[in-house]
């Protein structure tokens, strides 16, 4: 059986069992601040067993792309070095959103392997929970009872909650699990061990193959467990170990899913796979398993870089590229050629990468370049550290530095290891561990952040109904909140039954604004909303509690002519239904966060709204970024894709896929199509719900690694110019938008630029400021026709002037020099000649001083100058007077510059100094005459 048959059997079967079949989420995880990559199947439905939402179907089926290369989940290090890890591996999985439970899951799980791909049953173990005191949580009857009757007492294996107990985060869904495992050892091997034995051993053929998960507890910020009241099942297989299982292979990469890979290294490298621990086969496994990571990842929109998710797929790429260097003599650019064979392989599961096969081609063989160069940069410098280290007869290089190497050279340890050892030395290991653990203690202490559980006052499953597209206000209640401790300090996350505010996504700046809480009719505290963000499908408001006011009120019975008090700046007034009016008045800023805590449970309704002149710059600038794409598009070539955006309310910056610079030309006919969308004042036209394959019809530009669901909501502007799916907010015309002006472009990484540009208030500040300089311009230059011209006229003449000056000065100087070399005087065998001059610089002071010693044989010097009200003296001294009376010019210098206020030096035969009281001159002078006579 082919893998890709293997993968087609999965889903049929679960679609015959009522499953739907549902598209793999992208690898990079989206609003979701515990995950950075998706790393199993159930990471797409997680708000589904959270309750936030509501799955497409009960039961759904699908393989997810998986990535586990950080946090939680991080098999990076074990690639390579055996044979049922990888960093991106496909998920194979079934759900129960609280549908059915153990019985179905265990049934259709042992029906699947035994039947349809007819794995022998006397090679599968199952384990199940043992059950864990301190949790109280009881041994797995209800599955043992299932799977005892199927494969028998002596299959079942009983794990504890490390391996059979499986929980979403530190809170969260959780429960049981049941993992099947299978030997695929040799008979003889069998028959001298059992594989009971090896189960859970980390035995290279004796691996776990599919987990089933069974959630039924939620765990809470205080450890303790409760029932969920819907169960859910969640299961995960590797697809890749399941094809070595049915194609009877010893290791995933003999299997078909990876045979392609690895020929076409094989080809580059000249030498076979053999299969071995030897390092030639590592590095082959290595380089078959990174590449996939590596152009999946690109695919979905990430971009290798030096921050966060792009960074840890820089790592991963540059791990292949240096064992492809160390151990299989790759030099030159490799892992770009292995893209077009992943391509076609996986063209029909995930098209993606098919579809950009030359852009992540490109991205990659940019990184080998930039990459092999720093491998060539820190081979010269662990040259450097190897004479050092065997200079100062150390026999190994030092834990820091190896560490140094491995984090400003981007040089691993082992590398470093392998080329110390082929020089006779060892390395520090215990070192750099150390150092890299202190690293990671750092970068998590950094990112520390803690919450509390959610505290629910209405019904959760209510959701955050967003309403913002229509409503800039909104009348609702608090669904739950929760207090969170991070770098900002304590803030409180609020959800609300519906919200006006748009929360962070598609490049898109959440929504600030102001929730005013309410207790019948009355208000009585505003809160500030600093941020809104999502967390998964959920709005979270985020409240800075130091900024939230409490409200005092009293009611005014409608009592026509009553006499109003005075009452304290900022209070509000509202009309209860029964037409009574309430006075309310701030009760001092900042509160507590068990006063906030009281106003939250006090409180029976809000009035969430939104900072509308705000939202109305971030919604033109969206929409800028809308026409912003098509017109790239246009100038540039449709392979301009969206690479990432932020829309905020003071500019855009829109990153694309394009390999050179943007030219000044292109930029402005870019900028001029999109002012003439502007002025055709094009309506928006928007469409919510709209079928994906209907949406695909209309020509509607997708986002590379973008989760979409099957409806979705498409943005037109003219359906010839601009159709895009998205959910951000847009002007009703193009007209709102006003003016777009750019302000830079830029490269953000290879083969991606950014553009960054203003519109509408920003465009028209921008525009403003601009022109200001100018007409100031104009004025200080007496309002020429073309100040260009005129600011280019200043310039030469006032450099033909600079050349007459100078001519001028020399002239003078030399007639200064004449003049005085009539007041040389000999004394004691040298000449002497001190004097007042009158220069226009201390350069000419200098030059005149040098010009008189070519004159005048064994002259001593003093010169002295007011230039321009500042006092300098020059000392220039012979030879004889140097030698003779151990004279120095900077000392003589320092000591007549007394008189003037200052000081100075320079060489023994010649200094200067200048000074600050130019009375003192004629004093300094004089003392100097005495000094060299
Ligand atoms: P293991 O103990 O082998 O690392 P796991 O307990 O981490 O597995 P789960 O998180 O339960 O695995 O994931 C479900 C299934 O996904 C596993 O049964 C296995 O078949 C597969 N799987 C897990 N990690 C990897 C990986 N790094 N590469 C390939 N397949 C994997
Ligand atoms: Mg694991």
């Amino acid at each position: 059986m082919t893998s890709s048959e293997i993968r087609r059997h999965f889903l049929d079967f679960f679609q015959s069992k009522q499953h739907l079949i549902v598209a793999s989420a992208p690898l990079v995880a989206k609003n979701d601040p515990t995950l950075m990559f998706n790393n199993s199947g159930m990471a797409q439905f997680k708000d589904f067993f959270l309750g936030n939402g509501t799955p497409p179907a009960k039961r759904v089926a699908d393989t997810q792309k998986c990535l586990r290369v950080s946090g939680k989940h991080n098999d990076l290090e074990d690639v390579g070095f055996d044979t049922y890890h990888h960093t991106m591996f496909e998920m194979l999985g079934n759900w129960s959103f609280g549908d059915y439970f153990k019985k179905e899951a265990i049934h259709w799980a042992w029906e699947l392997l035994t039947e349809v791909y007819q794995l022998p049953k006397d090679r599968l173990y199952v384990s199940v929970f043992q059950g864990d005191d301190k949790d109280n949580v009881p041994f797995d009857q209800e599955a043992f009872d299932l799977w005892e009757p199927i494969v028998g007492k002596d299959r079942i294996i009983y794990g504890n909650k490390k391996d059979n107990f499986w929980e979403m985060g530190d809170t969260g869904p959780c429960g049981p699990c049941s993992e099947i495992h299978v030997d695929l050892r040799s008979a003889e091997e069998v028959a001298q061990q059992p594989g009971k034995e090896l189960v859970n051993a980390d035995h290279p053929q004796v691996v776990e193959i599919w987990n089933l998960v069974f959630m039924q507890f939620n765990r809470k910020a205080d450890g303790s467990l409760e029932p969920l009241p819907a169960r859910h099942v969640d299961t995960g297989m590797g697809f890749e170990r399941l094809c070595m299982a049915i194609q009877g292979k010893k290791s995933n990469y003999d299997t078909d899913v990876f045979s392609g890979t690895i020929n076409v290294i094989e080809e580059l490298s000249g030498k076979p796979y053999g299969g071995t621990m030897d390092k030639s086969d590592v590095a082959m496994r290595v380089i078959a398993d990174h590449i996939r990571a590596v152009s999946f990842a690109i695919a979905d929109g990430l971009v290798p870089s030096n921050s966060k998710a792009g960074y840890v797929i820089r790592r991963i790429l540059r791990r292949a590229i240096r064992y492809g260097y160390s151990y299989l003599n790759l030099t030159e650019p490799f892992m770009t050629k292995l893209v077009p064979t992943l391509a076609l392989q996986f063209a029909e599961v995930f098209p993606e990468l098919n579809a950009q096969r030359d852009f992540v081609a490109t991205v990659i063989r940019e990184e080998e370049i930039a990459f092999l160069r720093t491998l060539g940069t820190g081979l010269g410098r662990l040259d450097q550290i190897v004479t050092d280290t065997k200079a100062a007869g150390n026999a190994s290089i030092a834990g820091e530095t190896v560490f140094e190497l491995n984090d400003t050279f981007g040089f691993p340890a082992d590398l470093t290891a392998l080329i110390a050892r082929e020089k006779g030395l060892g390395i520090d290991e215990d070192g750099f561990q150390k150092a890299l653990q202190e690293q990671k203690t750092r970068s998590r202490k950094d990112a520390a952040s803690s919450a509390g559980d959610w505290i629910e006052l209405a019904d959760a499953t209510a959701g955050s109904r967003f309403v913002g597209y229509d409503q800039t206000e909104s009348e609702t209640r608090i669904v739950k909140y929760r207090k969170v401790q991070n770098k900002q300090g304590v803030q409180y996350q609020v959800v609300l039954a519906e919200t006006p505010f748009y929360a962070e996504s598609g490049g898109q700046i959440g929504d600030t604004g102001t929730l005013t809480l309410l207790d019948a009719g009355k208000p009585v505290g505003r809160l500030l909303v600093v941020d809104t963000k999502k967390e998964n499908d959920l709005t979270i408001h985020v409240i800075d509690p130091t900024q939230a006011v409490g409200y005092t009120s009293t009611v005014m019975a409608n009592e026509p002519g009553k006499a109003w008090g005075v009452f304290p700046p900022k209070s509000i007034i509202t009309t209860l239904s029964n037409g009574d009016k309430v006075v309310s008045w701030p009760s001092g800023d900042g509160l507590e966060a068990d006063q906030l805590e009281d106003l939250f449970k006090q409180s029976d309704a809000v009035r969430a709204k939104i900072d509308t002149i705000r939202r109305a710059q971030i919604a033109a600038n969206h929409s800028a970024t809308h026409l912003l794409h098509s017109a790239l598009r246009d100038v540039l070539g449709t392979h301009v894709a969206q690479k990432g955006s932020y829309v905020g309310p003071d500019a855009l910056r829109f990153d694309f896929s394009h390999f050179s610079k943007v030219t000044d030309e292109q930029l402005a006919e870019v900028e001029r199509i999109v002012n003439e969308k502007i002025r055709e004042d094009i309506p928006l036209d928007e469409q919510r719900n709209v079928p994906i394959a209907q949406a695909k019809e209309m020509g509607a530009t997708a986002l590379f690694g973008e989760k979409y669901g099957d409806f979705v909501r498409v943005i037109t502007f003219d359906p010839s110019y601009s159709v895009e799916l998205c959910g951000g907010t847009h002007v009703n015309r193009t007209g709102h938008i006003g003016l777009f002006k750019f302000t830079g472009e830029g490269s953000v990484s290879t083969g991606v630029r950014r553009i960054e540009a203003k519109t509408a208030l920003g465009a028209e500040t921008l525009v403003n400021e601009q022109m200001a300089i100018v007409s100031e311009l104009k004025e200080v230059l007496k309002a020429p026709k073309d100040v260009v011209k005129a600011v280019q006229d200043l310039l030469t003449e006032r450099s033909a002037l600079q050349k007459q000056i100078e001519a001028l000065q020399n002239e003078k100087v030399q007639q200064i020099k004449n003049g005085l070399l009539d007041k040389v005087t000999q004394s004691n065998g040298h000449a002497v000649l001190v004097e007042r001059v009158d220069v226009p610089s201390a350069d000419a002071l200098k030059q005149l001083a040098y010009d008189l010693k070519a004159k005048v044989d064994n002259l001593a010097l003093v010169l002295g100058a007011d230039i321009n009200g500042k006092p300098q003296l020059a000392v220039m001294l012979p030879d004889s007077l140097i030698q003779d009376r151990k004279l120095n010019a900077g000392q003589v210098v320092k000591e007549l510059a007394k008189n003037i206020k200052g000081g100075g030096g320079g060489q023994p035969f010649f200094a200067t100094a200048g000074g600050s009281d130019s009375s003192g001159l004629d004093a300094a002078l004089a003392q100097g005459k005495e000094l060299l006579a």
